[in-house]
């Protein structure tokens, strides 16, 4: 029947507004059925910019969370596509709907950790089960077998001296995640809202007077707080008009890793 369905107007890509379209279709018995479908041309943010090659990653971790549908919004707003370094901890149940719609929709789906638990790095085996379980829980809800991977704290966290004996776990583990086929990314854009700052207007400027003439920024960020989320456009807008595109993680990204310090 999908040949006889008739439209009542059309939307005009070209011309910004809002189009309700009602599509009706009736049978061969005469019964009738209409929808109402309400579509929303935006205002291509791009236009007149000269795109400058430079490329900016948003990343999010520890997510999903209940801020996280209202990014994914903005995102597709904008048609930006992001990377999700997902966990399992307790904030993020009931959200597996979140991660499978952020897939759907085109972005990275990354391997944060399952805990969170910076007991993790103990030793080999302790990092490698719960790395393991969060890439499980990933293919289980999408299908995928995600390999981009972000260690808590990043590779140049300290807080591991405290669980590994003395091991340097850090030097260890990011030479083993490669070994086994992961790819992992830090940061070279941290907004601020693991702790310094939970103002909105402060994470833009953060991050917006970080973007200079180089050519890769990983933005570091947590869909876990509403007002990091809450910044997000603003960022976008900004970067759009500067120029900046942005892209989702890949194992063929380029890599931004710290120094290790354990
Ligand atoms: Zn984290």
């Amino acid at each position: 029947m999908t040949g006889n369905i008739k439209t009542s107007k059309t939307v005009d890509t070209t011309k910004k507004g809002e189009y309700k379209i009602t599509y009706t279709v009736s049978d061969s018995a005469g019964n009738t059925k209409s929808v109402i479908r309400k579509v929303i041309v935006y205002e291509k943010m791009t236009t007149g910019v000269t795109p400058t090659g430079r490329t900016i990653y948003l990343t999010f971790d520890d997510g999903p969370s209940a801020h996280t549908a209202k990014l994914l919004d903005v995102l597709k707003k904008y048609d930006v596509k992001a990377t999700f370094f997902v966990t399992n901890q307790a904030i993020t149940h009931g959200h597996d709907d979140l991660i499978l719609r952020a897939y759907n929709e085109g972005h990275t789906i990354g391997l944060h950790t399952y805990t969170h638990n910076y007991n993790i790095y103990t030793n080999i085996d302790t990092y490698f089960n719960d790395l393991y379980a969060i890439q499980q829980k990933v293919q289980q809800i999408t299908g995928y077998t995600s390999t981009i991977i972000r260690f808590p704290g990043g590779s140049s966290n300290t807080v591991s001296r405290k669980y590994d004996g003395g091991a340097k776990i850090m030097s260890v583990l990011s030479k083993e995640v490669e070994a086994r086929g992961f790819r992992y990314w830090d940061w070279n854009i941290s907004s601020g809202d693991a702790g310094e700052t939970r103002s909105t207007a402060q994470i833009v400027k953060n991050v917006t007077k970080s973007l200079g003439n180089g050519s890769t920024y990983v933005v570091l960020q947590h869909d876990i707080k509403d007002f990091s989320v809450n910044a997000v456009e603003e960022i976008i807008q900004n970067a759009l008009a500067r120029g900046y595109s942005f892209k989702p993680l890949t194992m063929d990204s380029p890599t931004v890793h710290h120094g290790i310090n354990n």
